[in-house]
Formats: structure tokens, C-alpha cells, sequence
């Protein structure tokens, strides 16, 4: 469950979030579109309560989400941002490893074995020892996601996951996301790939400076009510 209700936000006085409300009762897979500006990495941030905002409310699953948040919270989210993020002095088995032991107090030996489950479900096992620089984009980006898996999250965040994919590599994320969404995660992702966010999303969601503009099903995409949402696809089909 989402609810947002006229959030405000605003960096050295340029608001980049100006009075946006939402409300989903069942969250499941939520796809943020719009263009290059319009807020999307923004409202992940405010969602995953790594920012503070200047008015309104955020609450996700019945917790009140503010830069601040309880610890509690923070753990049951797992964020995969638009650069993966992942340590590069770090292997990718160490990467899991740090989050596992350090965040969440887990004892080695158990969670030597997750890990190792982890990465080979997402079909790592054989770079697991290999750091960031040394594996392809795909690669990282798997496990990025594999390391926000890692902590069971009941939300996963990703912003772009896929945008240096290639369509086989895409497909794969896409797989991953909706066999973890069969197990009652919830899922916010920014995307520029309507494709991606038409075979994958519940719900879909049009911003542009900051606001809502449309939201809906899949079906916003094959006919937009909004002269926005319609220029937007044009400019980007
Ligand atoms: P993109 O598709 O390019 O990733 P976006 O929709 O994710 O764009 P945001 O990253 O949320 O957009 O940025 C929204 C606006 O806020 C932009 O104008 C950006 O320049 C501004 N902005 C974002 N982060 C900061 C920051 N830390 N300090 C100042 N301005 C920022
Ligand atoms: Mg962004």
C-alpha cells in the first residue's frame, strides 16, 4: 500500500516534487515514466526515505516515511540505483557479503550460504569473486539487484535497472522482477523503456515537473488521455 499526499520538495528553491498524491491500495508493480527531469530518481529517494521533503506525507505499507525514518523501515527496503552503486574495491560476493553482515547482523557461515544462493539465482556464481569494474553492465546490474534482494525486502526500488541492457539482459530483469513480485514483493521502478514498463507494471505513472499527470494500467500507454502523456510517447517511439 502507497499512499503520498501533496508532497513537496525542493532543491535550493527549485521545486522538483509540487503537490503530488497518490494512492494505491495494492502496490505490487508500480512503473514511474516521464521525461529526463521530471522528478522520477527524486520520489524513489523520498519513497526510500534517503531525503528529506518540505511538506506533505509518504506512507508505504502503514509506516509514516521521512528522512528520518525508524531503521525498521530503511530494512525492508531495498534500493538499486541508476548507476549500480555496488562497492568497487568490494568482489560481488563481498558487496552481498557487507550488507548481510554489517546491516543486518547476520553470523558469516549463514550468511556465506544465502549469498551463494543469491548469485546463483541470478547467475553470478561464476563472477562472484570478480569486482565491479571486471564483470559486463548486465552483470552489475544483476547484482545490484541481487544485493537489494539480499536483506528480503518487502519493497524493492530500481531506478533504471535496465538502461544499459541489451534486450536478452532486459528480458532477464524482467524475469527476475516478476518471479520476485509472485512472492509478494513490491516494486517501484523508474524507467525510460515503455516496452519494459508495459509487460511489467500493475500500475503506471506519468510525471512531468514533479506533478502527476496520468496513471493507470498498461492501457494509458496504447491510448493517453492527456496531450502530455501523447507528446511524450511521440517524442520517445
Ligand atoms: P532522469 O530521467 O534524467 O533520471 P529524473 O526524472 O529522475 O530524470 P530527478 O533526478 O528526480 O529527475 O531530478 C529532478 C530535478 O531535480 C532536476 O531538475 C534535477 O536537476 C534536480 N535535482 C535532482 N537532484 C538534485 C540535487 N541533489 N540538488 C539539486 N538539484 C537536484
Ligand atoms: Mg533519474
Amino acid at each position: 500500500k502507497l499512499k503520498i499526499d501533496d508532497l513537496y520538495k525542493h532543491y535550493d528553491q527549485k521545486g522538483v516534487i509540487e503537490g503530488l498524491s497518490l494512492d494505491l491500495k495494492d502496490l505490487k508493480i508500480l512503473s514511474l515514466i516521464g521525461a529526463s527531469g521530471s522528478g522520477k530518481s527524486t520520489l524513489l529517494r523520498l519513497i526510500a526515505g534517503l531525503e528529506v521533503y518540505e511538506s506533505g506525507s509518504i506512507e508505504v505499507n502503514g509506516h509514516s516515511v521521512t528522512a528520518d525514518a525508524s531503521n525498521d523501515y530503511r530494512k525492508k527496503v531495498g534500493f538499486v540505483f541508476q548507476d549500480h552503486n555496488l562497492f568497487n574495491h568490494l568482489s560481488i560476493f563481498e558487496n552481498i557479503m557487507l550488507v548481510l553482515e554489517k546491516v543486518h547482523h547476520r553470523n558469516r557461515g549463514e550468511a556465506e550460504a544465502e549469498v551463494t544462493q543469491l548469485l546463483d539465482q541470478f547467475g553470478l556464481l561464476e563472477h562472484a569473486h570478480k569486482k565491479p569494474h571486471q564483470i559486463s553492465g548486465g552483470q552489475a546490474q544483476r547484482a545490484s539487484i541481487a544485493r537489494a534482494m539480499a536483506i528480503k525486502p518487502d519493497l524493492i526500488l530500481l531506478d533504471e535497472p535496465t538502461s544499459s541492457l541489451d534486450p536478452v539482459l532486459t528480458y532477464e530483469v524482467l524475469n527476475a522482477v516478476r518471479k520476485l513480485a509472485e512472492k509478494s514483493i513490491d516494486f517501484i521502478i523508474v524507467t525510460h523503456e515503455i516496452g519494459f514498463a508495459k509487460n511489467i507494471a500493475d500500475h503506471i505513472v506519468f510525471m512531468a515537473a514533479g506533478k502527476i499527470i496520468e496513471q493507470g494500467s498498461a492501457d494509458i500507454l496504447n491510448a493517453p488521455k492527456t496531450n502530455e502523456l501523447k507528446s511524450f510517447l511521440d517524442k520517445i517511439l
